[in-house]
């Protein structure tokens, strides 16, 4: 099978190409680095079909990044039938860098001109037959997002992979063509494939190639001996770099005709960084963007509406019959006019409430067993319903912030953050896998790849749970909503918004302990182009979603559902397999009690009474997939309705609050089991994604970390919430503890970065 490779500059729409050539659904980011990893698809339009390979983004083939030792290797040893090299019109200079680079590998290769609708609607045009003269190769005009000219583009690949082609390079008119060449006629000699590819290389002193051909190195510089020193100074590499840049500004720049801009020349995307990128209003728009969509998704009360109105009335107040109907009007209106996100959470709790309703009434008529009743009934559909009635609320924040990422937006987050953070010890690059983890864990730590720096990597890896993910959710929602009732504040959307924001603080905090301890060093340079503002893809945006959507529902029903099973069995048995008749025998409840000492400083141990040991293993439960901690509070629950509702009245409450009446957990406690479940050890798929990121034996230091943190900052929360006046004490820590690093770290200075050369 034909295998075609796409290259080129980060963020150049290789993936957006890839997704429209294979029909995949991999994930488009605005964003240099969102492919880390080289991914394939097929296509097949052609009768043979083809295999087609999605490259990392890189901007030169030098070895000094992951990803550009990844597509370099790909192209010179697996030796791709094409190479399309994709093409940013609208940074052409830069993206053509890379392309003089692929041409000097023997192999067949065909420009994409992507963004071309971007560039006609700026009124510029390009003269891509002349182009194509000029560089000896085809190029193809297409727009990706459009799916304009893809047919054109495959078939042009098609052709040119059914010949070779000969390597040539634009260094030939410069003066060092002669040491290149008489390396190359060396190399030929040892029968070295892509021989002139090598002679670049090796003329640059790339650290890779000097590894690979020992011998030649010698040569090399006895060669560049024979040139005098003088002649071109000794930074080869720059010298080359330059050549590249002066032949692509005098001989492909010209032709990209600009119109020509009267008076103010400022594009709209310019004009927007003024505001969104400012040096002061920066984080607090981010924060209000941040907040708004919070407020979307969770709030109760629409823009405040009702508050602002001093209370709406409630259907049942308008006189409305308790019908099907209502129940259905009550999803969007009850007092308050709901949000889009609790909308949704409305409709799907009616739907699997109205569902499962009927499952267990048909299970009762059909005259099964009173056990089988409590299995499917408590276990299952209590776990299942929780965690299912949260799926279309996870999902719309995702699309939220899906949609910031398409804008450009997010990149905008990760430069404004970078400017303060640089100060703490970490660099901006660092938060694009940070803010990745607000969707899920898992591919943003494999995402930190891109970082270079290890002890950088380290850091990132260690704080990117604390970033909330989609199945962490959940928790906050419910948990927050039991406190904010408990408090008395209308909804739960400040909290958990609060405990988001409380989140990326303890990252923060916990970087800047790491870097004046165990990590220290120094922060790398953060340089990445923003990406220009457009409106997000529709169409990208619905297939990310349903991906998310799918991957979520597969989730729920194997693991989720496993589990569920699992806590349902081991709260109704006891050690000796039988049935118990109070849940507090059950083995589940033995467990929990062995470890509830543990958990007295953080309020959710020992102080609780009889039935206090349910938060300890509904986090446990945690480890396996963060949804399950809620799956657990409703298969729990289901069993608590029996023992508490009827005593303290507390029909229709929901399974937290159940969970609250039947513990007598105060609301401290609640917002310690909140931050407790953020930032301890995540769920296993991603504990398995840190350990493969990180170095032998390095890893339990890592799991250290988070139950060390987890322990500690869940304890404060607790006790300075409980007891204002131990904040006293708690600053007076801080403040000796930044002291004394301040004292260490300035009689152990950190020695300057090595130099690269
Ligand atoms: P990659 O980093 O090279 O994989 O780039 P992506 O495929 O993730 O695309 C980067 C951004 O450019 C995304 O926001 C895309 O929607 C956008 N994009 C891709 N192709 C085009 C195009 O032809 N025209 C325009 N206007 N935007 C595009
Ligand atoms: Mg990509």
């Amino acid at each position: 099978m034909k295998r075609f490779a796409l290259a080129g500059n980060p963020n150049c729409g290789k993936t957006t190409l890839f997704n429209c050539l294979t029909g995949s659904t991999a994930h488009v980011g605005n964003w240099p680095g969102v492919t880390v990893d080289k991914r394939e698809g097929l296509y097949k339009k052609f009768e043979e079909h083809i295999s087609i390979i999605d490259l990392p983004g890189i901007y030169s083939l030098s070895p000094y990044t992951p990803e550009e030792v990844i597509s370099r290797n790909y192209v010179l040893e697996e030796k791709p039938d094409c190479v399309i090299n994709i093409v940013d019109v609208t940074n052409l200079e830069r993206n053509l860098y890379l392309t003089t680079q692929i041409l000097e590998i023997d192999v067949p290769m065909v420009i994409a001109l992507n963004m071309m609708d971007t560039l006609e609607k700026q009124g510029d045009s390009i003269n891509e037959v002349e182009l194509e003269k000029r560089l000896g190769i085809p190029v193809v005009k297409i727009s990706a997002l459009k799916q304009l000219g893809l047919d054109e583009l495959m078939e042009k690949a098609y052709e040119v992979s059914k010949s070779t082609r000969k390597a040539k390079t634009v260094l030939e008119g410069t003066d060092i063509n002669h040491l290149i060449r008489d390396v190359r006629i060396a190399l030929e000699g040892h029968n070295i494939d892509n021989p002139l590819f090598h002679a670049i290389k090796l003329v640059e002193r790339d650290e890779l190639e000097v590894k690979m051909h020992q011998n030649t190195v010698k040569m090399v510089e006895d060669f560049k001996n024979i040139f005098t020193d003088e002649l071109f100074g000794d930074d080869y590499e720059a010298l080359v770099a330059d050549a590249r840049y002066k032949y692509i500004t005098k001989n492909y720049s010209p032709l990209l005709k600009k119109k020509i801009k009267v008076g103010e020349n400022l594009t709209k995307s310019d004009k927007a960084d003024k505001v969104l990128t400012n040096k002061w209003a920066g984080i607090p728009l981010f924060l209000v963007i941040l907040f708004s969509i919070f407020h979307l998704t969770f709030g109760t009360d629409l823009f405040y509406i009702s508050a602002i109105c001093g209370g709406l009335p409630t259907l049942e107040e308008l006189g409305m019959a308790d019908t099907f109907g209502r129940a259905l009007l009550a999803c969007v209106y009850d007092g308050a006019v709901f949000t889009p996100g609790v909308i949704l959470f409305n409709l799907m709790s009616l739907l699997t409430d109205t569902v499962f309703g009927y499952i267990t009434l048909g299970l009762e008529s059909a005259g099964a067993s009173a056990w089988v009743i409590s299995l499917v009934g408590d276990g299952i559909l209590g776990g299942l319903g929780s965690v299912l009635s949260f799926v279309p609320q996870i999902i719309t924040l995702l699309l939220f912030l899906s949609i910031l990422e398409d804008t450009g937006y997010m990149a905008r987050v990760a430069f404004i953050l970078d400017r303060i953070f640089r100060k703490f010890g970490i660099s901006g690059r660092a938060f694009i896998p940070m803010i990745m983890g607000f969707g899920c864990s898992v591919p943003a730590m494999i995402n930190t790849r891109t970082l270079i720096d290890e002890r950088e990597r380290t850091l990132t890896l260690r704080t990117i749970p604390f970033f909330c993910c989609g199945a962490k959710l959940p928790i906050l929602t419910a948990v927050a909503g039991a406190v904010a009732s408990m408090l008395g504040l209308g909804d739960g959307s400040i909290i958990s918004f609060s405990m988001y924001v409380l989140g990326m603080a303890i990252a923060v905090l916990t970087i800047i302990l790491m870097r004046s301890t165990t990590q220290r060093g120094e922060v790398s340079p953060f340089i990445m182009e923003l990406p220009s503002y457009h409106a997000p893809s529709f169409k990208a945006l619905m297939i990310h979603l349903w991906d998310k959507t799918v991957h979520y529902l597969k989730k729920v029903f194997t693991v989720i559902l496993a589990s569920t099973i699992v806590v349902w069995f081991l709260s109704n048995y006891g050690w000796d397999w039988k049935p118990v008749d109070i849940i507090s025998q059950s083995i589940l409840a033995s467990i929990g009690q062995l470890l509830q000492p543990l958990f007295t400083p953080l309020g959710f141990g020992s102080q609780l009474n009889e039935f206090g040991w349910v938060f300890i293993v509904a986090a446990l439960t945690g480890l396996i997939a963060k949804e399950e901690v809620i799956a657990t509070f409703g298969t729990l629950g289901a069993i608590f309705t029996a023992v508490v509702a009827p005593e303290l009245g507390a029909e229709g409450a929901t399974d937290v609050m159940l969970m609250v009446l039947g513990t007598g957990i105060t609301w401290q406690a609640l917002i310690a089991f909140m931050i407790f479940n953020l930032t301890t050890i995540p769920c296993f798929g991603a504990v398995a994604a840190a350990k493969g990121e990180t170095k032998k034996g390095q890893f339990k230091w890592t799991l250290l970390f988070w139950v060390a943190t987890s322990y500690i900052v869940s304890s404060l929360a607790y006790v300075m919430l409980s007891w204002w006046w131990t904040m006293f004490i708690v600053l007076g820590c801080a403040i000796i503890l930044i002291f004394v690093l301040k004292l260490f770290n300035k009689k152990h200075p950190i020695k300057p970065l090595k130099d690269k050369k």
